[in-house]
C-alpha cells in the first residue's frame, strides 16, 4: 500500500513549472532533469507526467515512456561524460529510503558500490524457494 499521491510534492511543482529544474529532456509523458544533490556528476532523474507515488502505482504506458526516456538519457550520459557504467535505481516507499513521493528513476553515472552495496553471502536455498513460492502465490 503506497501513501496517497500529494499534488504538492516537489516534483509535481517542477512539472507545473512552479519550481525550476535543469531540464535535460521532455516529451508528452516524461521529464528528465539533473538531480539537485547528485550522487555523482551527471546524475539524472526521469519522472512521468502523471500522479504516481512509486512503481506499484505507475501506469504501464507511463512506465514504458519512462524507460524510453531513460534509454535516451543513458546514451547521452555515456557520450557526454565518457563513462559506460550507469547505475539505475528507484526507491519504493520511505522504508526503502524514498524521500520524494512522485515516481522517479535515478540514472547515476557511477559503479553500484558507490551508490549502495552488493551482498556477497549466498542465501539458504530452502529459504529462497519458500519465499519464491509465497511471492508467486501472492501474485496468483
Ligand atoms: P529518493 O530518495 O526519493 O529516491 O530521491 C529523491 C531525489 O530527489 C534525491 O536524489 C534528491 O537529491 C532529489 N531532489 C530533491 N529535491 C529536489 C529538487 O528540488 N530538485 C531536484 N532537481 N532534485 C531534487
Amino acid at each position: 500500500m503506497t501513501v496517497a499521491y500529494d499534488d504538492n510534492n516537489i516534483f509535481a511543482k517542477i512539472l507545473r513549472g512552479e519550481i525550476p529544474c535543469h531540464k535535460v529532456y521532455e516529451d508528452d509523458k516524461t521529464l528528465a532533469f539533473m538531480d539537485i544533490m547528485p550522487v555523482a556528476m551527471g546524475h539524472v532523474l526521469v519522472i512521468p507526467k502523471c500522479p504516481a507515488v512509486e512503481l506499484s502505482d505507475l501506469p504501464l504506458d507511463y512506465a514504458v515512456a519512462v524507460i524510453a526516456t531513460a534509454q535516451k538519457i543513458i546514451k547521452a550520459q555515456r557520450s557526454v561524460l565518457n563513462i559506460q557504467g550507469i547505475t539505475q535505481m528507484q526507491l519504493n516507499d520511505a522504508q526503502a529510503g524514498q524521500s520524494v513521493f512522485h515516481y522517479h528513476m535515478h540514472l547515476v553515472p557511477a559503479h553500484f558500490s558507490e551508490v549502495a552495496k552488493h551482498e556477497t553471502a549466498m542465501a539458504d536455498p530452502q529459504a529462497l524457494a519458500a519465499l519464491a513460492a509465497k511471492l508467486s502465490a501472492a501474485i496468483a
